[in-house]
């Protein structure tokens, strides 16, 4: 208790560096349920909060990342399926979340589900987001400082948009055994993208998830990432945590939700050294 009130305390006079290009984000991992989207959603919530103006790009057809954030993603609404199938303007697809009145997202109907396959004979099949984006962000009134573009669990062209869109990827990885299996695939898909579509693109942040401190399994996995990425992973790591898991079926993020639990000060820590990172550069 002692030890949460402390955390608090230092969050509370932290400011937030604003960084001054936008950054943009892929939050990606080809495995389902390693906290793509809850990672996404409140370090988003946590920046904006911190003062960013922050835009979340839901490129998951499941619209888990639109759920938590309180936008509505009913299949009538415009998404980032009219922006990459269609070429609709993004700010047209754009809603602001209940959360925050600097906290954006483009939602994902249930019409992303076919994306993945129509995308396959259209022109610049790679490129589309990353178009629709650089469109959007140079005809902004506000700049945004941040765009983290939450993945489907797969990496199909949906994923390579958001690889070519962005300049940063972050993974987040579930403190359990398996973790680290499939991730020299994800590694060697990046830097083929790297290589191919988008050569300033770089796995910047890697982001534990799900750390249950008292397995000695966390532990392992903890410090075999440590071990094999080094300063690419944040030192702060998200607990286990109820109420993170209970956030989004009110439609909020942890941040909101329950601002004094442990999950969601660990997500100010992250989101905060995730800024300072930003400011070195
Ligand atoms: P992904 O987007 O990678 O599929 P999610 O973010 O949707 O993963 O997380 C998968 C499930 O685990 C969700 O039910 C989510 O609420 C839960 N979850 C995510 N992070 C945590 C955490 N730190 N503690 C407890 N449950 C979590
Ligand atoms: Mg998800």
């Amino acid at each position: 208790m002692a030890d949460l009130n402390r955390r608090r305390r230092a969050l509370a006079t932290q400011q937030f560096p604003l960084p001054e290009q936008t950054r943009v984000f892929t939050v990606s991992n080809q495995k389902g349920g390693v906290g793509k989207t809850t990672t996404t959603v409140n370090l988003a919530a946590a920046l904006a909060r911190g003062g960013a103006r922050v835009l979340v790009i839901d490129l998951d057809p499941q619209g888990n990342a639109s759920t938590a954030l309180g936008v509505d993603h009913r299949a009538e609404v415009a998404s980032i399926y009219d922006v990459i199938v269609d070429e609709a303007p993004l700010a047209g697809t754009m809603q602001q979340s209940p959360e925050s009145e600097n906290l954006f997202c483009v939602p994902a109907t249930i019409h992303l589900a076919g994306a993945e396959i129509e995308l396959v004979s259209l022109v610049a099949r790679e490129q589309r987001l990353r178009t629709a984006l650089q469109q959007f962000l140079d005809g902004v009134d506000e700049p945004f400082h941040y765009v983290f573009v939450d993945c489907p669990p797969s990496l199909g062209l949906l994923t390579i948009n958001a690889f070519v869109a962005a300049r940063e990827v972050l993974i987040p990885i579930q403190c359990e055994y398996y973790a680290l299996e499939g991730l020299s695939q994800l590694l060697r898909n990046i830097e083929l993208i790297e290589r191919h579509l988008n050569p300033a693109l770089r796995v910047s942040t890697i982001l534990l998830t799900m750390y249950d401190g008292r397995t000695n399994l966390a532990n392992q996995v903890a410090t075999e990432v440590r071990e094999h990425f080094g300063d690419q992973v944040l030192a702060t790591l998200i607990p286990r945590s109820v109420r993170i898991s209970e956030a989004p079926s009110y439609g909020q993020s942890v941040v909101s939700y329950d601002t004094n639990s442990p999950g969601s000060l660990s997500y100010f820590e992250a989101a905060a050294e995730i800024a300072a990172r930003g400011a070195q550069h």
